[in-house]
């Protein structure tokens, strides 16, 4: 019988996976299949920087199939501030989950990169074909070369071995369950969750930068149903960009007002430019990704704005149990 481990599995984009095989119908295209089993595996399963546990999580649940998204993740202050900590953990990481794959014959194995590991100066639109074409934004140099090596090692098994190991690259995630921590966390989870406590607190709304770059976001559950397409339909080594349409890139300043509406903040903002913008823009086509779902897929993004009403939501709701990186009331 099948047995989908997903690392990371309490994680923005594990969680929505969790909410995809929970709610829609069995046997249904992003349902799970009759018999399947699914593991959403935390740190508490393993520590995947270690080779004998990460080991010991695949004898335990013997997963013929793996989704793999356990990384130390980050937004671009974070990425800025740790960049041997985010290269030396994912490299691990990603090298235990990798091994382990091949030696317990799992029969495929999707893995997570990431629009950001792409060249800083390259044409654009980015896609497939130019991850590694030249060195990434030095902002995020760390995490962007552990998770190349994904790429590189996913060829070479298939090459010495036959693995079936395949990637995805989604571009900016955003959704319940995500990291809402001020300084840690990506754009959106950090301004919703500066946006709230302005609103809350009548203290100031700053937000870093210049609101110029640009960006494209999305939906954690849609991704999720990406990645379940991806689980029974795409077996090609070669990565594919899970995203938005590259006409849909939107500034910081743009997303920044849809937060201050979604929130219900009433008040001024503003930015504070000695902080990082990071990487200027780096649009990624989801051609392939559209040829490959194919014109009769049915598949639709969540409008941004409802995506984002759902997220706020969620924070909202939760805000005593989400990851804020505040201390928990008592
Ligand atoms: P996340 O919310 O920060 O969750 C990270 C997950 O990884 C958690 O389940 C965490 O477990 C697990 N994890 C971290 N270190 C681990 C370790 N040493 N051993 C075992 N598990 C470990 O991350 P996410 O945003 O869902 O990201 C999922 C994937 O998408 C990652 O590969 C990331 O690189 C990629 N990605 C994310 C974004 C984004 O905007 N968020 C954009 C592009 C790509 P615990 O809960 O136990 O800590
Ligand atoms: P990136 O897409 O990998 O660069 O990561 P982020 O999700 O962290 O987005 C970074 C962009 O959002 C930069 O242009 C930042 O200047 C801008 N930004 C504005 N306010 C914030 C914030 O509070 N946190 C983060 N992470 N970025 C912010």
């Amino acid at each position: 019988m099948a047995v989908v481990l997903v690392t990371g599995g309490t994680g923005l984009v594990g969680q929505a996976l969790k909410h995809v095989i929970d709610t829609e119908p069995e046997g249904s295209k992003y349902g799970k299949l009759k018999g399947e089993t699914w593991i959403f595996a935390s740190s508490a399963d393993g520590d995947l920087r270690d080779p004998a546990q990460t080991l010991a999580m695949y004898e335990k649940y013997k997963p013929t199939h793996v989704i793999h998204l356990a990384a130390l993740v980050g937004g671009l202050f974070k990425n800025m501030k740790y960049k041997l900590t985010f290269l030396r953990e994912n490299i691990l990481i990603n090298d235990n989950v990798l091994h382990a794959s091949h030696t317990q014959k799992t029969t495929k194995l999707i893995s997570c990169l990431s629009t950001c590991v792409f060249p800083d100066a390259v044409t654009y639109p980015l896609d497939e074909t130019k991850i590694h074409s030249g060195p990434p934004h030095e902002s995020n140099f760390g995490y962007a070369h552990a998770k190349r090596m994904v790429d590189v090692q996913n060829h070479a098994y298939k090459e010495e071995f036959g693995c079936n190991f395949t990637s995805a690259i989604p571009t900016n995630i955003f959704g319940p369950h995500d990291n809402y921590d001020l300084e840690d966390a990506h754009v959106i989870p950090a301004l919703v969750h500066k946006c709230y406590l302005a609103k809350q607190n009548g203290t100031p709304f700053i937000v870093s930068g210049t609101g110029k770059p640009l960006r494209q976001f999305i939906f954690s559950r849609d991704l999720a149903k990406l990645f379940v397409w991806m689980l029974r339909d795409y077996d090609d080594v070669e990565p594919i960009i899970l995203s938005v349409g590259e006409d849909e890139e939107v500034s910081i300043k743009q997303v920044t007002d849809a937060i201050v509406k979604a929130v219900g903040f009433k008040g001024e903002y503003s930015f504070d430019t000695t902080r990082a913008d990071g990487q200027f823009r780096k649009p990624a086509s989801n051609k392939k990704l559209l040829e490959r779902l194919g014109p009769n897929s049915g598949f639709q993004f969540t409008p941004f704005e409802e995506a984002l009403d759902i997220s706020v939501k969620w924070f909202i709701e939760n805000y005593d149990t989400a990851r804020t990186g505040m201390k928990k009331k008592a």
